[in-house]
């Protein structure tokens, strides 16, 4: 397995956003708002969890990964599957992954963690100085 260093747990914000919508201070269409696109990666490559959509509580949400980096090019703010994630780990010195839970049937859509992940070392460079 990889280490996931730097974790940024979004749980507090989500919880704010969901028990605003329980006492009414926000309607749901305020966070049920998935983008077409986030909508579609998440039923394409999305990856299913057993938990349920604190909004609608019909279906289970979709965890949607997607990774961020200077080193990543053209692959930065893609979708990528957890098992990409174990391949690009060994690959790239550091990126950044974020997790968005979506849920299918309400549109509610929310970041559920981010982290670092890479080998840490600096990357090879082609005999150039600095
Ligand atoms: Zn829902």
């Amino acid at each position: 397995m990889w280490s996931q260093r730097a974790v940024v747990d979004y749980g507090l914000a989500k919880r704010a956003a969901i028990q605003s919508i329980r006492s009414g201070h926000m309607e749901s269409r305020d966070v049920c708002d998935a983008h077409p696109y986030l909508l579609r990666a998440a039923r394409t490559l999305g990856e299913p969890t057993d938990y349920g959509c604190p909004i609608c509580e019909r279906q289970n949400v979709t965890h949607v990964t997607y990774v961020y980096g200077d080193e990543l090019g053209r692959s930065a703010g893609r979708v990528k599957a957890s098992s990409d994630l174990v391949e690009m780990a060994r690959e790239y010195e550091e990126f950044r992954v974020y997790v968005v839970e979506v849920c299918q049937g309400c549109g509610w859509n929310h970041l559920a963690v981010s982290f670092l992940l890479g080998t840490g070392d600096p990357p090879a460079r082609g005999g150039l100085p600095g």
